[in-house]
């Protein structure tokens, strides 16, 4: 019998639950207020897979691209989904952006902040959740986009002055498996800088950390969500 793929998605969801599940009781994450988000990211695969995907209960979905961000949500009829930009975002992307996202992980810098909640307003939606991305490389590599750690605070503050936008805390993708340096320190430094936010701004609680091959200790630092692709969709085409 073939395995349909609904039912292998069903299958992937669970496994990764699973792994969140167990990442959050060996870090004694017990209590309520404890539990971890799945956003699953979808980037490169059709958009009958969200369709799929919020079949089976998926709230979250990641896109990193904006034109093709933006061509699923046209796509998908589901309502229910809420949608995180989770890409580098270019100056002249972020008005585009505001149709489609209802949460916009990597704002890493100045220039973007004043766009995009010019945008928002005037496409009359609600505020766009903002996640600041911070480079915790320890080398820092401009092509992987995130703010130097000492400009997250002035970030936090520009974006707190929008009220299209609502600051909702901190990202970070762990450094490059080359670097050799551990994720688990790269995600405590994030932590150590969302607590540093959450001085000023007790709300922006968010902390988005850990992927297919990270995830464990993403939890383990304190995300608050993981961002999951390869371990539920499968293996990606390579990127053109
Ligand atoms: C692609 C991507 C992910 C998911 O990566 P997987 O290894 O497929 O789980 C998470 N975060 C960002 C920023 C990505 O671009």
């Amino acid at each position: 019998m073939t395995v349909t793929r609904r039912e292998a998605l069903a299958q992937r969801l669970h496994d990764v639950h699973e792994r969140i599940e167990a990442a959050r009781i060996a870090a004694g994450r017990t209590e309520d207020h404890d539990q971890v988000q799945l956003v699953v990211v979808t980037k490169t695969f059709p958009a009958s897979d969200v369709a799929l995907l919020a079949e089976l209960g998926v709230t979250d979905v990641g896109e990193n691209r904006d034109q093709e961000g933006r061509a699923k949500r046209a796509d998908v009829s589901s309502d229910d989904l809420r949608w995180h930009m989770i890409g580098r975002l270019q100056r002249n992307k972020v008005s585009s952006v505001a149709r489609w996202a209802d949460v916009v992980e990597s704002i890493d810098r100045h220039e973007l902040i004043a766009p995009l909640a010019g945008a928002v307003e005037r496409f009359d939606r609600n505020p766009v959740q903002v996640l600041l991305q911070v480079s915790v490389d320890p080398v820092p590599d401009p092509g992987r986009g995130g703010a130097d750690p000492d400009d997250v605070e002035s970030l936090a503050e520009a974006v707190s002055r929008h009220e299209a936008l609502h600051l909702a805390g901190v990202m970070a993708v762990a450094p490059h498996p080359d670097t050799g340096m551990d994720p688990r320190a790269a995600f405590d430094r994030l932590q150590e800088i969302s607590a540093r936010v959450r001085t000023s701004w007790p709300h922006a609680r968010e902390m988005s950390a850990g992927m297919s091959s990270d995830l464990e200790a993403g939890v383990a630092a304190g995300a608050t969500q993981v961002r999951i692709g390869g371990a539920i969709l499968g293996e990606r085409p390579p990127v053109q």
